[in-house]
């Protein structure tokens, strides 16, 4: 068993799994009934504070979490007895911002305590860096640098990366995604550097960026008045977001069972029909975030349902959808009711749409905002509205990037210029 602290800086284990809580306790029976009438806040603490209370005083964790949750989480009736629970309304858009920003003000409190800066180094397609990068700026005593690769993320997402300057730093890796995952992953086994620089990771298995993620499915219990056959169902890549949604049920939030909603890469479904788990190289989809073909939470579910297939049968159902089929889902749902959905979020409303029963009340996790994806989008809706509204002020803003190569060489000789 290792402390809160070691696992957020370390964020996976030297045995080569992953941390999982010890204990995940259920909450006080009172507090789940007078849910509706607590502040996001005092839901967020409450459930923080069960895994981080012995590093982080009452008084720090409430200030992260206060300052954590600085946007909305609204529930929408969408048709019928489907709900939609909007994660999009962050600094960039996805849900991805509140495990970024609840993981930069744990460390910051965390290493307070400490002398030295940290440095946290992240590879990115696209998406994650975007949120790490809004999560991180502007936090004393941790430097970031994000790398991605040239010409393979979107120039919103560029935009998203490359704008904030200060102890945020970009660079733009002439490679794939992959070379930049080995750089970052060459620096955190290069002990030297280690030792220098106090490297730290904020990718999508710390499990700082898990607890928030428990917060949401609270909210929307929150925003609902029946709370009866309540099925959500999780647009899935990494499984993080399904993770924390089991682990809310855990704590008692009575979710009745859960969908894991995935795209063609389908290892998850796949296993819950066959009981076989087979990882597999990534296939490329409209949802890319979804990308992933050994979901690294895995581990997690598995260790959930102590590696009982039949227990997870119980609890999660499988779906996926094609890449033609996320098109006409948006395309349909627009022509009905007009709201847009984003390539990820179509797969966890269709997913509900199939298979909900008499007397279920689906909700499904919208994971990011439509304009993240609007290529994708107008080939669904080609006369879609117009979101330039909302990429205006971030379409003005200057870019500075730094561009390197894919040699480890070129990138330590950065990060250690960098350290001066
Ligand atoms: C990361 C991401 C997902 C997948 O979430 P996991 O927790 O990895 O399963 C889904 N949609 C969007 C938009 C994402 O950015």
């Amino acid at each position: 068993m290792v402390s809160f602290e070691e696992a957020i800086f370390n964020s996976l284990p030297p045995d080569n799994g992953l941390y999982y809580p010890e204990n995940i306790p259920l909450l006080d029976p009172a507090f789940i009934k007078e849910l509706r009438s607590k502040s996001q806040s005092e839901i967020g603490l409450e459930i923080s504070r069960h895994f981080m209370a012995n590093e982080l005083s009452e008084l720090d964790l409430r200030r992260i979490v206060e300052e954590t949750l600085s946007f909305d989480f609204p529930l929408v009736r969408i048709i019928g007895e489907i709900h939609c629970l909007e994660l999009f309304h962050g600094p960039t858009w996805a849900f991805k911002d509140l495990g970024a920003r609840f993981l930069s003000r744990c460390m910051q409190h965390l290493i307070s305590k400490k002398e030295k800066n940290i440095n946290v180094l992240v590879a990115t397609s696209g998406d994650t860096g975007g949120a790490v990068a809004a999560g991180f700026h502007g936090v004393d005593g941790v430097n970031v640098t994000i790398l991605f690769p040239r010409n393979k993320v979107s120039d919103l997402q560029r935009k998203q990366l490359t704008t904030w300057g200060e102890n945020v730093m970009t660079l733009e890796v002439e490679g794939s995604f992959d070379d930049c995952q080995r750089l970052v992953k060459t620096a955190f086994l290069d002990k030297d550097l280690n030792e220098e620089l106090s490297l730290s990771s904020a990718n999508s298995i710390n499990i700082a960026r898990l607890i928030p993620q428990m917060f949401y499915y609270f909210f929307a219990f929150q925003q609902l008045q029946n709370w009866d056959n309540v099925i959500v169902s999780v647009p899935s890549g990494n499984y993080g977001n399904l993770c924390a949604g089991l682990f809310a049920k855990k704590m008692g939030l009575p979710i009745a069972r859960f969908i894991a909603a995935s795209n063609d890469n389908k290892a998850v479904p796949d296993y819950l029909t066959t009981g076989h788990y087979k990882p597999l190289p990534s296939i490329e989809t409209y949802a890319n975030a979804m990308d992933v073909g050994a979901p690294s939470n895995f581990a997690r579910l598995l260790e959930f349902f102590e590696g009982n297939v039949q227990r997870m049968r119980s609890l999660i159902s499988g779906f996926s959808l094609s890449d033609p089929e996320i098109l006409k889902t948006i395309d349909h749902l627009y022509q009905k009711t007009e709201y847009i959905l984003d390539p990820h979020g179509a797969i966890g409303f269709r997913a509900l749409q199939e298979t909900l029963d008499d007397g279920e009340l689906g909700i499904f996790l919208e994971t990011a905002h439509p304009v993240k994806f609007v290529d994708t989008v107008k080939k669904a809706i080609p006369n879609m509205p117009s979101y330039q509204s909302k990429t205006e002020e971030i379409e003005r803003k200057k870019s500075t990037c730094m561009r390197i190569s894919s040699s480890y060489e070129d990138f330590r000789s950065y990060l250690t210029r960098q350290a001066v």
